[in-house]
């Protein structure tokens, strides 16, 4: 299993020559398992991991988009995502059920008049619509080894996120962004998280900003640095990865947050675009 970041950063796309090295494309996260594509979120970067399925995976022809919501950055990259403009594939979109919008009727909004020009007739590909109820459903098998389970997760403004858990074989990976948990994580999202080999957790603070006087970030629904670390710790996660960073982190920032980090626990990482985690099982 390969998990390659595409899009690691928080709230908006940021192209700066400061921030290069880390990548400047909001949330998006691809994950391949033989034939099996399953993407996390569609900021902008999925744009590319569009590009690259196009040139580099002739064979694949079903793509499963895991949204953990609907907020911008999570889903600015999907009207620029090529396979919707292709017939030979299947797209299949889970985001969390919301009892007062279909998750098709947001979707197909940001292809229409007036955010775009493409209009419905635009998508060839086929697409399918799966809004997930926590309290209906444990999980989405995409084949016989792998499956994606999910939790609610309320802390983040207004409705809250779905956090993600992709298991195959004995291996699995946890993603778990748009979240704020200033008392660390409870019992029910500790031992749903609990023993993960990869945890990819929310970033966007560190403790000066949260914690400020004048402009404080409370309440924000985003974690700081230090609460993904804790969260890491109590879940005895093998290997914790920095997730979308406050978009004004450079890369320099990025660098010294991560030494702090690994002296609090050593198997702390930066996501970084491009960068491909291989998972044996
Ligand atoms: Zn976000
Ligand atoms: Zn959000």
């Amino acid at each position: 299993m390969n998990i390659t970041f595409y899009g690691v950063r928080g709230s908006y796309p940021v192209p700066d020559k400061n921030l290069l090295k880390y990548g400047g494309n909001t949330s998006s996260i691809l994950v391949e398992n033989g034939k099996n594509i399953v993407i996390f979120d569609a900021g902008t970067g999925i744009i590319n991991i569009g590009n690259y399925l196009k040139e580099n995976k002739k064979s694949v022809d079903k793509i499963d988009i895991f949204l953990t919501h609907l907020h911008f950055d999570h889903i600015q990259g999907l009207p620029f995502f090529t396979p919707f403009y292709d017939n030979n594939y299947e797209i299949n979109i889970y985001c969390p059920y919301y009892s007062n919008m279909s998750l098709k009727s947001v979707i197909y909004s940001i292809f229409n008049h007036p955010f775009s020009p493409i209009c419905n007739k635009g998508i060839r590909a086929d697409i399918n619509f799966f809004e997930l109820n926590s309290k209906k459903s444990n999980g989405v098998k995409i084949d016989e080894h792998i499956e994606v389970e999910f939790i609610k997760d309320v802390s983040h403004p207004v409705s809250g996120v779905l956090i993600y858990k992709l298991s195959s074989e004995n291996k699995s990976v946890v993603y778990a962004t748009d979240i704020e948990s200033p008392n660390g994580f409870g019992s029910k999202l500790k031992s749903f998280i609990n023993g993960a080999n990869i945890l990819i957790h929310d970033a966007q603070y560190i403790d000066s900003e949260y914690y400020n006087e004048k402009n404080p970030k409370r309440g924000f629904g985003h974690s700081t640095v230090c609460m993904a670390v804790e969260n890491a710790i109590k879940c005895e996660v093998e290997k914790l990865f920095l997730f979308h960073y406050n978009p004004n982190r450079s890369d320099n920032d990025l660098e010294r947050i991560l030494k702090d980090a690994k002296k609090m626990f050593k198997s702390t990482f930066l996501s970084r675009e491009l960068n491909k985690i291989n998972l044996r099982s």
